[in-house]
């Protein structure tokens, strides 16, 4: 049978939140596995986004190498965005050299997995996944087993809970559906033996995207009331862990996140501020001006109620950028992009792409919060292809990432005028993502991997580690960096 890692996600998972629950004494399981084995800060990748830094989880290379950056790509060629899916993985998987091992995987609910690629084992994919109508399973009958057994099956809880049922019935959702997943995991451990087993919680995420400033113990808006219903979902979250652990036998054990969390103050209109500094031309158009009137309609509830939803699909389409914007003049812009901004311009000459970006770097650092004067771009890092002359065109990478200062994010959005907007409960994500995630090992896994005393890690070091305690030869690729 062989040795066996069980990795546990918590998507956003961050020490702000479990110490104070720990030292409440409410997750004994985490608390123990941090007492006997080993635990730190997991640095999350740039941009700290969930698609990138499970892609590079799963592959073990930086999003530069893997070329996901966010939910969104960029087609340079078609001028055209698109979701990416696990089809825009270019490496193998941790499932995939697992299985090449000859060893066998289950995988459920992990970022980046939909559509299921085959393994040596049994996966569930993870957010992405269209719905449980489409084939979000492998093998194929594995789907119809599921919901047969469970008579159903939640990916991923739906922020229209929150907005329509408010935040107690969104929590009880977040605690349902991952009690489900639980439920499904033990029945499929009972299946099959297994080598890795890897369950994704992505509630943890949604929870505190949808209520960090009342939920942070250390925020100035901390909520009581919200915080207990918090409390809730973190203990419904160590008991699964415990009866999965139970379950499993001896094995090396994971914790995990992907990203940390923390307050998100204020939305920067990355795309408006580049019109205004004539880094990007709109063209007018009478398309452009019946695009306009539906967003209006739309800001005001109108369209929803007179336009079919699937001829307001229709229209959205063409808000793509070819239609929006004037290429002969647009010289950079954000097609995606939620936290940090991806960042291309729209040339193909090297020098010209480094003038721009330098101009464009010096102003973008200048950027003040009217109401407050703080900075609001930490920095603008360069992905730097276009200087060591491997620079392609057609790859979809962008040409800069740009950092927001801590409580800022951005938004690619062609839709709003103003430069800034206020993010409010029910409506959008109060809270963002930051860098310092959670790690923790238990004893099995902090021994063998002498870790114990090491300082903290990154997220694209844990898939060496797993595979090396697996014994599975490292690829060139993750052993070079
Ligand atoms: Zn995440």
């Amino acid at each position: 049978m062989g040795k066996k890692v069980l990795i546990f996600g918590i998507d956003g998972g961050t020490w702000k939140i479990l110490r104070p629950l720990m030292k409440m004494g409410l997750l004994p399981t985490l608390s123990q596995l941090v007492d006997e084995g080993d635990s730190g800060i997991l640095y999350s990748t740039l941009p700290p986004v969930t698609a990138p830094a499970w892609t590079t989880f799963q592959t073990g290379v930086s999003p530069l190498k893997h070329g996901i950056m966010d939910f969104l790509s960029f087609d340079r060629s078609k001028k055209t965005c698109g979701l990416i899916n696990a089809s825009n993985v270019g490496y193998p998987t941790l499932w995939q050299l697992v299985s090449r091992a000859g060893m066998k995987v289950i995988s459920i609910n992990v970022p980046v997995t939909y559509p299921p690629k085959e393994i040596n084992g049994y996966m569930i994919s993870g957010i992405l996944t269209p719905s449980t109508e489409s084939t979000f399973t492998y093998p194929i009958d594995l789907k119809e087993e599921i919901l047969g057994e469970f008579g159903e099956y939640t990916i991923f809880v739906s922020h229209d809970v929150l907005r329509l049922k408010g935040f107690k019935k969104f929590v009880g959702k977040l605690i349902e559906a991952e009690e489900l997943r639980t439920k499904v995991a033990l029945w499929l451990m009972n299946k099959t033996s297994w080598n890795l087993l890897m369950i994704h919680n992505q509630s943890s995420d949604s929870l505190q995207h949808a209520a960090w400033p009342f939920i942070d113990p250390e925020g100035e808006n901390f909520n009581f009331e919200m915080f207990e219903m918090c409390i809730e979902f973190y203990k419904s979250i160590d008991e699964n862990i415990n009866q999965i652990i139970n379950q499993a036998g001896e094995a090396a054990v994971i914790i995990m996140s992907d990203h940390g969390f923390g307050p998100l103050q204020k939305v920067f209109n990355i795309n408006r501020w580049l019109l205004e500094e004539g880094f990007l031309k709109l063209r007018t158009s009478t398309l452009r001006r019946a695009e306009q009137l539906v967003r209006k309609l739309d800001k005001y509830n109108i369209a929803r109620k007179v336009i079919p939803v699937r001829k307001r699909e229709k229209i959205r389409k063409r808000l793509d950028f070819d239609h929006y914007l004037d290429w002969n003049l647009t010289k950079a812009f954000v097609p995606y992009g939620s936290l940090y901004a991806c960042l291309f311009v729209n040339s193909k000459d090297k020098g010209e792409i480094k003038t721009i970006l330098d101009e464009l770097s010096e102003k973008v650092l200048e950027v003040k919060d009217p109401e407050t004067g703080n900075r609001v771009v930490n920095r603008l890092i360069m992905t730097g292809n276009y200087t060591d002359g491997s620079y392609s065109f057609e790859r979809s990478l962008p040409d800069a990432i740009i950092e927001p200062e801590n409580g800022y994010s951005f938004n690619s959005s062609m839709a709003r005028e103003a430069l800034f907007y206020t993010p409010s409960f029910r409506k959008g994500a109060i809270g963002r993502h930051e860098m310092e995630g959670i790690v923790i090992f238990n004893k099995e896994m902090a021994l063998s991997m002498h870790i114990k005393g090491k300082d903290d890690l990154s997220i694209g070091e844990l898939t060496p580690m797993i595979l090396s305690y697996l014994g599975i030869p490292l690829p060139f690729y993750m052993v070079e960096g």
